[in-house]
Parts: structure tokens; sequence; C-alpha cells
């Protein structure tokens, strides 16, 4: 069927973990035909955002254990490894993580079995309308009609820019964002002084990734750095917490109890390992402190006023500042919600149903979804859970 010239069942806004995954199972279990369904994504291919993000930072082994993963079965791919006869150390200690390399191909030929390439329609959904009897969403060169649309848009649009490193950079400071398509390891000088600043997983990664014989970096974190092996407690991922969070009729201590949960600018064990090892070598040192401003003394020279009164000079600026702290979206979210009357809470956060249900045409997963799901929602087992309950509502409704 063209879809262009009939109405879908189903459109997910987004093709990384969140959008793959709910795709896949809309299809497995029947809730949908192929044919009814497509995946729309400005990339080439699915998990291309994740797939930059991961190789941006040099992550080696996910944080998550290897039973969170893209397929349906536990221990999918544990078995997939086995099969293929990875060496022991594609799973790292503690929880059995896999490596990036794995999971990714475990990832690509989940994607490959179920034929989600052929359902991928390249575009970035600028505008959504929300008519009686169906959703029409509009693609810089494409109009699709569906009668049910999930947004599975990450956080991929929302980078935490710090106020001084947004005026440095009009004033030329060479700093760039970790997480942003832009970034690329090769164009950071080859020798120097690198600071990268932020204080979790992805400060250290990068920090390790850079940091060689010649090129000497500072870690500017603005606290200790934490150790912790879990992004929140696995108590998120089941009954255990969320029960009684979900009995919570108030979004601002929804917002507060997520916020309280997530083990942000935490570390696990063999990243601080790694880390120390790279100080001993004398290629990294960790510095505690925020920054005031920047001041740009040359081309690729720039002084950091620390709030210790200290200064730290630069020959680049790398940050790993992770997502802002508001909803994703931007534009397409804000026309949803001031078009069509959707709820919201405090935080910007939509409000749903039990189901993710925001509207009758509209769901939506990941990081969109932490109200309902929790502080995991944005997690890969967040896209489980997403599914789950997606998927119980409508078999509801088809049976
Ligand atoms: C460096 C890093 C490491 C992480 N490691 C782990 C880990 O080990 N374990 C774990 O559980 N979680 C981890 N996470 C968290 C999380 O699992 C990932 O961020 C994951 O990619 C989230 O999946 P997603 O589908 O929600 O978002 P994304 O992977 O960002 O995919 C969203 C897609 O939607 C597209 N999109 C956005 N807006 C639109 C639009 N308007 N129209 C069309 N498409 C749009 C984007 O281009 C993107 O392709 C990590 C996150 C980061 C940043």
């Amino acid at each position: 069927m063209n879809h262009r010239d009939s109405i879908l069942d189903w459109a997910i806004i987004g093709g990384g973990i969140h959008g793959a995954y709910l795709a896949n199972a809309l299809i497995r279990h029947r809730l949908t035909r192929r044919s009814d369904l497509r995946i729309i994504d400005p990339n080439d291919e699915p998990l291309a955002e994740w797939k930059r993000v991961t190789a941006n930072v040099g992550m080696e082994y996910l944080r998550s254990p290897k039973v969170h993963h893209l397929d349906f079965e536990s221990f999918s791919l544990k078995h997939y490894a086995h099969c293929r006869e990875y060496s022991d150390d594609a799973f790292i200690f503690p929880n059995d993580r896999p490596s990036l390399s794995l999971f990714n191909e475990h990832a690509d030929s989940v994607i490959e079995r179920s034929g989600l390439h052929d359902l991928y329609l390249k575009g970035f959904a600028a505008d959504i309308r929300l008519e009686n009897d169906h959703a029409v969403i509009r693609t810089e060169s494409d109009t699709i009609r569906a009668r049910h649309v999930v947004l599975a848009i990450g956080r991929s649009g929302s980078l935490n820019w710090p106020g001084w490193a947004g005026r440095a950079t009009a004033d030329g400071a060479g700093i760039c964002h970790v997480l942003e398509g832009s970034y690329c390891r090769n164009s950071i000088p080859e020798t120097g002084e690198i600071v990268v600043v932020g204080g979790g997983m992805s400060a250290v990664q990068t920090a390790l990734s850079i940091a060689d014989n010649n090129r000497h970096v500072t870690l500017l974190s603005p606290h200790s750095l934490r150790q912790n092996n879990y992004d929140s407690d696995p108590g998120w991922m089941g009954p255990k917490y969320l029960n009684r969070f979900r009995k919570i009729s108030c979004f601002r201590k929804r917002r507060r109890i997520i916020n309280e949960a997530r083990n942000s600018g935490t570390i696990t064990q063999d990243l601080k390992r790694e880390l120390i090892k790279s100080q001993n070598r004398k290629e990294c040192s960790v510095t505690i402190d925020h920054v005031e401003n920047c001041s740009v003394l040359t081309n690729d020279l720039m002084l950091l006023n620390l709030k210790s009164g200290e200064t730290l000079a630069a020959n680049h600026i790398v940050l790993a500042t992770g997502y802002a702290n508001r909803c994703p979206g931007g534009e397409l979210l804000n026309g949803l919600i001031s078009n069509f009357n959707l709820k919201c809470s405090e935080c910007g956060f939509p409000i749903t149903d039990t189901s993710l249900r925001w509207h009758d045409r509209l769901y939506v997963s990941g990081a969109l979804a932490e109200l309902e799901v929790g502080p995991a929602s944005g997690n890969i087992i967040g896209a489980r859970m997403a599914a789950e309950k997606i998927l119980i509502n409508r078999a509801n409704n088809n049976f």
C-alpha cells in the first residue's frame, strides 16, 4: 500500500531504540500489518542517533545489562553472542553488560529479521494535525496519514549548553558538544590541553577517548565522581517501586521522584578504574569546580574562570553536559500542545493515560513518557515497558 494514497494504521515518529522496538512489537503481536505501519525519521537508517552518540563518547560497554536489548526474549542477546562465538570480553562485570559492538550487531540483526528498513520513511515530522479519525503528519517532502501516531523522538534536539558556553562560542571559542551530530573527535587539536566539562558516564568516556600521550585532558566536573552501576535502581523496572509511583496523582511529585531516582552524574566502577589508570599515566586529571565564564584569548586558547577563583587554560573545550532538563520535541510538540490542548505537567512533559495515550490519535514512548513509565522510561528497557502499555491498550480495543 502506498502511504501517500491511504490512511496507515500506525505511524511512529522516530526510528531510534524506542521506535524500532515498538514497530517490531506491533507486527509481532499482529496489532497491525507491515503494510499499515511506517517509521518516520530524518536519518538514513534505524538507530542512527543511538549509534552516533555512543560512538561520539567512545562508549565500549553499555551501562545496562545483557537482558536489555531490541528483541523480545530476554536471553536473545546472550544466545546471539554464543552462536557467533563472541569471546568472553563481549560482556563486562558488573551486571554482564554487553559491548557496544555486540549490542549493535544484535540490534541490526533484529531489525534485519523484522524487515524494519522497508517500513522506514526518511523525513523530519515538522507538523502533526489530529483530526477526527486520523492524524496528518507533514515532513519537508511528504504528507502521511495514520490512525495512530507514536512520538518516539528521544532527546536529541535538546542538548544542554550552559550559558557561559553559548556566550563564549559567540565570541569564537572552540567549544563543541559531544552529543551533537557534528561532533568529530578528529577535529579536536592533536596536542595541548583539552577540557571536558561534565561529571557523568558520557563525560568520563569522552575524556578517556580523547586523552593520550600528546593530548592532556582535564575533566571538569561539578561534583566529585560518584560511583553507581545503574542509571536508576532496578526496582524502577518493575512493581517494586512502580506500583507506588503510579498511585501518585500529583505530577509535580512524580517529577520530583523521577529526578531523585536518577543516578545522574554517576559512573560505573569499571569506568572509574579506567579513569584512575589514565590519571596515573598523567593523560587525564580531574578538577571539581564550576565554570563562571570563559574568555577567548586567541584562536585556539581559552581561559575558564572557575567559581573557586582558579583558572583553567584550554586549547579546546568539549561539553559532555548531557541533555537539557526540559521536555524534548521543540516546535513540533509546542504546536501539538497549543493546537490540540494536550495536557502537560508543570515540568512541560506530557500527562498521558496509563497506556501512554496523550490524545485519541497520539501516543508517546521514551523520554516523553517519563511521567507514566518512571525514571527508566528513556532507557532501553523503557522501550519494552512503553510497548507493553501501548500494546495492552490496543489489544483490548481490537478484541
Ligand atoms: C551516550 C549515551 C549512552 C547511553 N547508554 C545507555 C545504556 O547503556 N543503556 C540504556 O538503557 N540506555 C542508554 N542510554 C539512554 C537511551 O537508551 C538512549 O538515549 C536511546 O537512544 C534512546 O532511544 P530513543 O529511541 O528514545 O531515542 P533516539 O535513539 O534519540 O531516537 C529518536 C529518533 O527520533 C528522531 N526524531 C526526533 N524528532 C523527530 C521528528 N520530529 N521527526 C522524525 N524523527 C524525529 C531522531 O532523529 C532519532 O533518530 C544512553 C544514552 C546516551 C546519550
